[in-house]
């Protein structure tokens, strides 16, 4: 198909008109179905699902499970409502519910009121009312909780892709357990599914069967019996949850699998010559998907294989180099899914969003450098940050796997076959190594007082638990007793860490309005960097001059908020961003966040009113006003200068350097606030300003 065709046919989808050659096209699609490996379990499926209330259903890339399943059950008697299908990134739901709408033969979404396919993610709700099946990213599912506790309006959950173990699905399956177990009332009884490649049966197994957690559970092989239709049937259980287990065996295709002989110390070089190496020799047509760390490794190999393309002669097939990571805006990560132009070959550098239930049309190829970014809290610290950490055997498995979806594959580790035999089996679950707070606030909010008994699949320890809750009192969130306070409840709606929440709820509240502002500043603060690469010495003394007029001593969040102000006012935003050395792409997603961020204030009655600011106010007063808001939601992360020169944090007592990156790089004030910690050679505080000591008594009283 032309890539004119192509996007015209998705243009088609979104409004809702059938396509011309649908017939034919439905006919492909219902042929592939039945080709799948999970089509002949599709009754027994059906049946475990009528006699019992849980289905762990396991089996491999590619043999079918979300695609499939949700349609399977769709005529069930028992589902008289919807079905929920849950992923843990929204790209992954957009996708799969564009798929499942061709396959079921409705369009997509919201635009046609005879649509039963849907997806609602994070700022996008693309369902209407007689939207059967539901993709939602596990946040939303949690959102939903917010207004009704129980799910009424779903027959079925189907928790996909549980072994990437979120926060988000560690706590939907708690709640999803109190409701089997009937601990919150429902009208219609409820089928749970619960899918993944590489997950951990028997522990899921244990914790919906047992009340004591997977600690102290049941043994699985002496609870599950061959009911003759290949799937596992448990009998009665603890808790008195039925649960069945089964297992489609896979038939994706064959991946050949290359290693290094010695392991590499430049991945993006290494990774460059891979690409290079694959797009002369091999054959076309075959996309390549690479997996990186984030945005910044992203667009270096970006820049360096489109300079390298160029240079090549005009007999090499053309390169279409396309990065994919979550703040891109939405518009440009569809583009991956959009099929090469003729005699192109595409490269798509994707983080791990593109590492499980994507499907990325075209993809032959893989290249793994075996990294991802992920979230680490360090307790002793307080604090969290994001960390470039060697990936799990199983997302190393999920990886080579996309390149084996449609065709026979290749998957290049640029790492050694011993390196891969060292890799840990599975992810360590984000409970485990996150802050806490966000997910205690989450549990307040949705009537759940006793926390530290909730059942979770992998309980964190006491320990951090209890101190998340103690951040919690000390935001606001809870009162003395430990109930949700007002304030709490404001931030739980808001899809925002609890201190950034807190940030925008004194913004509200502050005697001279600030919101907005804080707004633009928080919404900055989605989105991983605005500001171009400044790697080297002269980048950075280039930039300077280029955002010479942006730059405010308070330091960067005065600044951040000045550049989205005077991007916004750009007649020419793109011109304006070339010139000023900042992200187009970056500054577009800001302006979605700030967007949405604006329309859930005003939609949870947090708004400035008819504060206005005081015409006396000076820039100095305004910026303080800000800072102090911040400060309300950051003072844990205050650092103060000491004789040595050196900053030194008010908790924990940690020595700090303010990161190049900062505006206040190199610069001595009283005290720093900051928004997080990286840890490269040494610890680096990011997003710095100056604050005064002093302001921490007029906020803490
Ligand atoms: P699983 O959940 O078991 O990994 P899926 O149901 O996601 O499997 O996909 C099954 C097969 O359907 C894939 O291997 C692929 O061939 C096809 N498929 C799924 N989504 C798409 C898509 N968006 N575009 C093209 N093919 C797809």
């Amino acid at each position: 198909m032309a890539r004119d065709d192509a996007a015209l046919s998705l243009k088609r989808k979104r409004d809702g008109e059938p396509h011309p050659n649908l017939q034919a096209k439905r006919q492909k699609l219902i042929e592939g179905r039945r080709n799948l490996p999970i089509w002949k379990q599709q009754d027994g499926i059906r049946k475990a699902l009528r006699q019992h209330q849980v289905l762990i259903l396991s089996g491999e890339t590619g043999s079918g499970k979300s695609t499939q399943v949700p349609q399977f059950l769709l005529q069930e008697a028992w589902n008289t409502g919807k079905i929920a299908v849950t992923q843990p990134r929204r790209v992954a739901a957009i996708t799969l519910a564009h798929r499942v709408a061709d396959e079921v033969g409705t369009p997509c979404g919201s635009s046609s009121p005879a649509s039963k396919v849907g997806y609602s993610v994070r700022f996008d709700d693309s369902t209407s009312p007689s939207t059967r099946i539901k993709f939602v990213t596990e946040g939303i599912l949690l959102q939903e909780m917010l207004r009704d506790a129980t799910l009424g309006e779903y027959s079925c959950v189907i928790v996909d892709e549980v072994h990437e173990r979120s926060v988000n699905v560690d706590l939907l399956l708690g709640f999803l357990k109190q409701l089997l177990m009937g601990r919150t009332k429902r009208q219609k009884p409820l089928k749970v599914v619960v899918m993944s490649a590489t997950a951990d049966v028997d522990s899921i197994f244990r914790f919906f069967t047992t009340t004591d957690g997977p600690a102290n559970g049941l043994d699985p092989a002496e609870n599950h019996l061959p009911n003759g239709n290949g799937e596992d049937v448990s009998k009665h259980s603890q808790t008195n949850i039925k649960v069945a287990i089964s297992h489609v065996e896979g038939r994706q295709y064959p991946v050949n699998m290359h290693y290094l002989s010695k392991p590499t110390n430049d991945l993006i070089d290494t990774g460059l010559q891979r690409i290079f190496q694959i797009h002369c020799k091999e054959p076309m047509p075959g996309d390549i998907l690479v997996f990186l760390t984030g945005q910044e490794s992203i667009q270096t190999l970006q820049k360096l294989a489109e300079e390298f393309a160029e240079s090549l002669g005009r007999e090499v097939p053309k390169l279409l180099v396309l990065p994919l990571f979550a703040a891109l805006p939405q518009a440009a990560q569809q583009r991956i899914f959009l099929p090469a132009p003729a005699n192109t070959r595409k490269v798509i550098l994707s983080t791990n969003i593109a590492e499980t239930s994507v499907t990325v049309p075209g993809v032959r190829f893989v290249v793994d450098t075996g990294k991802a970014k992920i979230r680490q809290f360090r307790s002793r610290l307080g604090l969290e940050s994001l960390l470039v950490k060697t990936i799990s055997k199983s997302s190393a498995d999920q990886r080579k796997g996309r390149a084996g979806r449609e065709a026979p594959g290749q998957c290049y580790r640029l790492y050694t076959e011993d390196g891969y035999k060292s890799l840990e089996k599975d992810n360590t679950p984000e409970i485990l190594r996150c802050e806490l707070s966000q997910a205690l606030l989450n549990m307040k909010a949705r009537g759940v007082d006793d926390v530290l008994n909730f059942p979770l699949l992998t309980p964190p320890r006491r320990e951090t638990m209890e101190k998340a809750l103690l951040q919690l009192l000390q935001l606001g969130a809870l009162d003395e007793n430990g109930k949700i306070s007002k304030t709490g409840r404001q931030m739980a709606r808001l899809p925002l860490t609890p201190s950034l929440g807190r940030v925008i709820i004194e913004a509200a509240r502050a005697e001279t309005s600030c919101l907005l502002e804080v707004i633009d500043i928080v919404a900055c603060l989605s989105v991983e960097n605005i500001f171009l690469n400044t790697d080297t010495e002269e980048a950075r003394e280039e930039a300077q001059i280029a955002r010479s007029q942006l730059y405010r001593r308070e330091g960067d969040h005065l600044t951040l908020m000045t550049a989205v102000r005077a991007y916004a006012e750009a007649d020419d935003r793109r011109r304006w961003s070339d010139k000023h050395l900042i992200s187009h792409r970056a500054m577009q997603s800001v302006m979605d966040v700030r967007k949405q961020l604006r329309a859930q204030c005003q939609a949870a009655k947090l708004t400035d009113g008819d504060k206005t600011p005081s015409a006396s106010a000076s820039a100095e007063e305004v910026a303080e006003n800000i800072l102090k808001c911040f400060l309300r939601g950051f003072w844990n992360n205050v650092a103060r200068l000491c004789p040595d020169g050196s900053y030194k944090t008010f908790v924990g007592n940690q020595t700090v350097a303010i990161h190049p990156s900062s505006f206040l790089y190199g610069r001595k004030t009283e005290a720093i606030m900051y928004n997080e910690f990286v840890y490269t050679n040494k610890t680096y505080a990011r997003g710095v300003s100056a604050v005064q000591v002093r302001w921490l008594d007029d906020i803490l009283g």
